[in-house]
């Protein structure tokens, strides 16, 4: 079995651009004019940052946000006229190199500010946004902070402020009490700092209706095809779908066990295929003998454990000739709902996205460049 191009690769993960730009088109529709920026962190969610920024830039994205600030002078070289914002701000000696890429780092903290105002007072002022901590307790300004800010508003001078923002916990459950919480204490705290766009809602917290839109929402995960709501149709359309290709199909005689740990005891005359992907591809291990596969239309139990490079099937009840080997098997996307996949596997579906390997042979479909 081949390298990378070879047209028998043994796993295939195809990444359709078109369903992404078609994702941000409908969250721009259901953001009713607030701008849509996209999160592209993590290597855009595992999908690739760089022809997820270029498809959606090309789509009339204008805003993109990444964790790190090295992600971020990465990605300029694929966006040179987008707004480029770090979430984790920048780490002391970061300063000069983000702001020759025009970065806007997102502070979080007063050193920070201090920092970047008086790197914006020596030149031109630093495009920066302002983060408020409202429940998370994670990055973010407290309310001493803001307060300072307010009292003290010289400490801002320097910078460029872009935007002011904050992040929601709970944003998936439309009934839980954090959500106007947090709005009530973002109105508040950002009232005190000067006059600038504002940001709140991720994915989900553009659901839970205008008040939580503001200026701008962040959208990541419905970006990439996740049901950004824990209940209910999936608004969005697939972005990812991952194929294994069966190896070998076992016939078994007698009852014997299955894979690592003897873990699970196929009947006689059942069939087990094997697939050429593993949990180093990102498959995750918590779904031995909890996961499925779908051959074609009919759904197919992981039994046994999830190895490095390998996952068993159990195909008996598939026609013969529908699991020989060389047949592409869906694991993610086509006929796998990816969101339940991450329920079996007790994690979310961020988590199996960005966990995609780099062992995959991987087709960009749908691209700006390839209609
Ligand atoms: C990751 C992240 C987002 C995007 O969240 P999704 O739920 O994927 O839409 C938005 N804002 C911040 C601060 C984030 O860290």
């Amino acid at each position: 079995m081949g390298n990378e191009s070879s047209p028998a690769a043994s796993a295939i993960l195809t990444l359709d651009l078109a369903a992404l730009a078609e994702n941000w088109r409908r969250l721009c529709r259901l953001a009713e004019g607030a701008e849509v920026a996209a999160v592209v962190k993590a290597n855009g969610y595992g999908i690739g940052a760089a022809p997820v920024a270029k498809a959606l830039r090309a789509a009339g994205c204008r805003s993109f946000f990444v964790a790190h600030a090295s992600e971020g002078l990465t990605l300029r070289r694929t966006l040179p006229d987008a707004d480029i914002y770090v979430l984790h701000g920048l780490l002391p000696g970061e300063e000069p190199a983000a702001q020759a890429a025009g970065l806007i780092a997102t502070l979080n903290d007063l050193p920070q500010i201090d920092i970047c105002a008086a790197l914006g007072r020596r030149g031109r002022p630093l495009p920066a946004a302002l983060h408020i901590d409202t429940g998370m307790t994670r990055l973010g300004l407290s309310e001493p902070d803001v307060h300072e800010l307010a009292r003290n508003p010289a400490r801002l001078a320097g910078l460029d402020l872009r935007l002011v923002m904050s992040h929601l916990a709970c944003s998936e459950e439309d009934g839980n009490p954090m959500n106007p919480r947090q709005l009530a204490e973002f109105e508040r705290l950002r009232a005190l700092l000067p006059a600038a766009p504002a940001s709140l809602a991720n994915s989900a917290g553009i659901f839970l209706g205008p008040p939580y839109r503001f200026e701008m929402v962040r959208a990541g995960v419905a970006l990439y095809g996740a049901n950004p709501l824990e209940r209910g149709v999936n608004p969005m359309v697939q972005v990812v779908h991952l194929q294994g290709r069966i190896l070998q199909t076992r016939r078994v005689d007698s009852p014997r066990t299955v894979g690592y740990g003897a873990t699970h005891l196929a009947d006689r005359s059942a069939r087990i295929a094997t697939v050429g992907v593993g949990y180093a591809d990102g498959y995750p291990r918590s779904l031995g003998n909890r996961g499925f596969a779908h051959v074609g239309s009919q759904r197919v139990p992981v039994v046994g454990r999830v190895s490095m490079d390998l996952i068993t099937l159990d195909v008996t009840r598939l026609p013969a000739d529908a699991a020989e080997p060389g047949t592409l098997v869906d694991l993610m996307g086509g006929n796998v709902d990816i969101d339940e996949l991450a329920v079996a596997a007790g994690t979310n579906t961020y988590e199996l996205l960005t966990r995609l390997g780099p062992r995959y042979r991987r087709i960009y479909t749908g691209g700006p460049h390839d209609a």
